[in-house]
C-alpha cells in the first residue's frame, strides 16, 4: 500500500519536539511518502501564553526550516502549515498568522478548553480528576465546532483529544460529535485521522471509528497525520489509520496547495 499524505509534524522550534524539518523529510524519503507537510504549533500573539510553542518572532525562523527542508528533497513534496490553537477570541489573530506567509493548510486544533488548562498536557491531568468528564467534553467539542464555523482552517486536528488519558464520559457524546460534524460539513472544513492516539493512554487513533464513520456519513473529507515529534514517528501507524477510513467508507483524501483543496483517491 502506497501511503498518504502526512499532514502533522513539528519541529524543535515547540520545545517539546526533536529534529529539524530536514531529518523529518529523510525519514519520509526513506519510508516512499510523497507528500509531507510541516504544522508546528503556530506561536501565540503573547510570548508567555504557554511554554510548548515557538514565539512569535521565531515564525520566519520556522518557514525557512521548512524551506531548507525542500531544497534538500526536492523529489519530496513538503507542504507549509501550521497547527493553529483555537480559543474563542483568537481569531483575529489567526488572520493576522495567516497572512504573514504563502501557507497550505492551517489545521485547527482545540487543546484549551479554558485559559490555563489544555486538556492533553500531562502536567495538568489533576485537573481532570476535580471535573465531570462529560462536561469537560462538551466545552470541548462546542470549542471545536466554533473552530469549524470560523472557516479560519482546512483541517481540524484530532477531533477527540480529550480522550488522551482516558477520561471518557459515561454519557452518549453522539450529539456532540454530530453538531461538530455538521459545522465541519457546513464550513467545508475536513478533518484529520491522527495516529498520535495509538501512542497515547487511549491507544486509539484520533478520532474514534464512530467519528470517523459519523463523518463519512455527513460528507466530511479527510487527511491523514502522524503528528510526529521526532523523525522516527514521520508516517507512523498511516497504514493503519488508512484501514480506519476505508472501513468507514472513504475513498479520497484532501490535499491543500496555498490553502486550495484537491480530492485524490486514498
Ligand atoms: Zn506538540
Ligand atoms: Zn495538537
Amino acid at each position: 500500500m502506497s501511503l498518504p499524505a502526512d499532514y502533522h509534524m513539528h519541529t524543535p522550534l515547540c520545545r517539546h519536539a526533536v529534529g529539524e524539518p530536514v531529518e523529518y523529510a529523510a525519514q519520509a524519503v526513506a519510508l516512499g511518502l510523497k507528500e509531507i507537510g510541516f504544522t508546528d504549533h503556530s506561536p501565540m500573539r503573547r510570548d508567555d501564553f504557554d511554554n510548548w510553542r515557538m514565539r512569535a518572532d521565531q515564525l520566519d525562523d520556522y518557514v525557512e526550516r521548512v524551506r531548507h527542508a525542500q531544497r534538500e528533497h526536492p523529489s519530496l513534496i513538503i507542504r507549509l502549515g501550521l497547527e493553529v490553537d483555537y480559543l474563542p477570541g483568537q481569531e483575529e489573530w489567526i488572520c493576522e498568522l495567516a497572512a504573514r506567509h504563502p501557507w497550505d493548510y492551517f489545521i485547527g486544533s482545540v487543546h484549551y478548553v479554558s485559559d490555563s488548562w489544555a486538556v492533553d498536557n500531562p502536567e495538568m491531568i489533576s485537573r481532570w480528576k476535580e471535573r465531570d468528564a462529560f462536561e469537560v467534553w462538551s466545552i470541548y467539542f462546542d470549542w471545536l465546532t466554533r473552530a469549524a464555523e470560523t472557516g479560519l482552517f482546512e483541517i481540524i486536528g484530532h477531533a477527540d483529544l480529550p480522550k488522551k488519558f482516558g477520561f471518557i464520559p459515561q454519557r452518549d457524546c453522539t450529539p456532540l460529535f454530530e453538531k461538530f460534524l455538521r459545522a465541519a460539513k457546513k464550513a467545508d472544513v475536513a478533518i484529520e485521522l491522527n495516529t498520535a492516539g495509538l501512542r497515547k493512554d487511549c491507544r486509539e487513533i484520533y478520532p474514534s471509528p464512530q467519528i470517523v464513520r459519523l463523518a463519512h456519513q455527513h460528507g466530511v473529507p479527510i487527511t491523514f497525520g502522524s503528528d510526529a515529534h521526532a523523525p522516527g514517528e514521520v508516517g507512523m501507524d498511516l497504514e493503519q489509520a488508512v484501514e480506519l477510513a476505508k472501513s468507514a467508507g472513504y475513498t479520497q483524501r484532501c490535499q491543500f496547495v496555498q490553502r486550495r483543496r484537491e480530492l485524490v483517491p486514498i
